[in-house]
C-alpha cells in the first residue's frame, strides 16, 4: 500500500515546519510506503526534518540528462543526491503547461530509474475521451508510448485529467476497469506485477471507497495532502484496510 503526496507549488518553509509536528507526533505504520513530494527548494530541508520517520521524499520532476546547459531544469542525481528516493514524472500539469510529451516523458523516466530513483509515472485521459468512451484505448496508447525498458521498482499513477482538482472521481467500476487493464499490459511488457496508484481528488470522504476497489495499490494525493490533518487521516484509513486485508 502506497500514499503518495504531491504538494505541486505549496508550502513555504513555515507551513512545512508546522506540517511536519504534526508528522512527528504521529504512529506510523511498517506496512504502509509513504512518499511526499515538496517543492523542489525544501527538499533538503523536509529531508533534514522526517529523517527520523519512515517517509521517504521524492521529486516532482527531473530531466532526461543527467546534467549540462539546461537552466531552469532538476538532475535525477542531484534529486538522488539530496536524499529522493522517489520522483514524479509525466504529472498531468507538466504534459499540459510545459509542453512534455510521451518521447521526453519517456526519457526522463528511463534516465531517474538509471540514477536509481524509483518513479511514479503518471498517465490519464482528458474528459473528452472518457465521455466518447475511449478512456482505456488512450490510456493504452499512453503506457505504450512513454514506459521505458527499464521500468522496475516502480509505479503507475493513474490519474484521469479531468479529476485532478476538481473533486470528480470516475466510478469505482471505471477506476477498476482501468487499473485491471492498465497491470495487464504491464505484466504482458514486463512480465511482472506493477503497482498502480489512484490519483484525482482523493479525500478524506472518498479514501475508503477507493481502497476498497480491486488493484488499487495506493494513492497519488494532491490538495487533500497539503493538510496534515487530512492527509494523516487517509494515511490512517489505509493502515485500517490494510489490518482488514491481512
Ligand atoms: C495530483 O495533482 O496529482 C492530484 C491527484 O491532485 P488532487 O488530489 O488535488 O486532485
Amino acid at each position: 500500500m502506497f500514499i503518495a503526496a504531491n504538494w505541486k507549488m505549496n508550502l513555504d518553509k513555515k507551513s512545512i515546519l508546522e506540517f511536519t509536528k504534526s508528522l512527528q507526533k504521529f504512529k506510523f505504520s511498517n506496512h504502509i510506503n509513504t512518499c511526499i513530494f515538496p517543492p523542489l527548494t525544501y527538499i533538503d530541508y523536509l529531508h533534514n526534518l522526517i529523517k527520523n520517520l519512515p517517509i521517504s521524499i521524492g521529486g516532482q520532476n527531473c530531466h532526461f540528462k543527467s546534467f549540462g546547459a539546461f537552466t531552469g531544469e532538476v538532475s535525477a542525481n542531484f534529486l538522488k543526491d539530496t536524499g529522493c528516493e522517489y520522483v514524479l514524472i509525466g504529472h498531468s500539469e507538466r504534459r499540459i503547461l510545459n509542453n512534455e510529451n510521451n518521447a521526453e516523458i519517456k526519457s526522463r523516466a528511463e534516465t531517474a530509474i538509471n540514477s536509481s530513483l524509483k518513479v511514479i509515472l503518471c498517465i490519464g485521459e482528458n474528459l473528452a475521451d472518457r465521455k466518447e468512451g475511449k478512456a482505456v484505448d488512450y490510456i493504452e496508447k499512453q503506457l505504450n508510448d512513454c514506459l521505458p525498458n527499464n521500468f522496475h521498482n516502480s509505479f503507475i499513477a493513474y490519474e484521469p485529467i479531468w479529476s485532478i482538482g476538481t473533486g470528480k472521481i470516475p466510478s469505482s467500476f471505471e477506476i477498476q476497469e482501468m487499473h485491471t487493464h492498465i497491470k495487464k499490459i504491464l505484466y504482458k511488457k514486463l512480465n511482472k506485477n506493477i503497482n498502480v496508484l489512484y490519483g484525482g481528488s482523493v479525500n478524506v470522504k472518498n479514501i475508503n471507497d477507493i481502497l476498497d476497489i480491486t488493484n488499487v495499490d495506493g494513492v497519488l494525493v494532491g490538495g487533500a495532502s497539503l493538510n496534515a490533518k487530512d492527509f494523516l487521516a487517509i494515511y490512517s484509513a489505509a493502515v485500517k484496510h490494510l489490518d482488514i486485508s491481512l
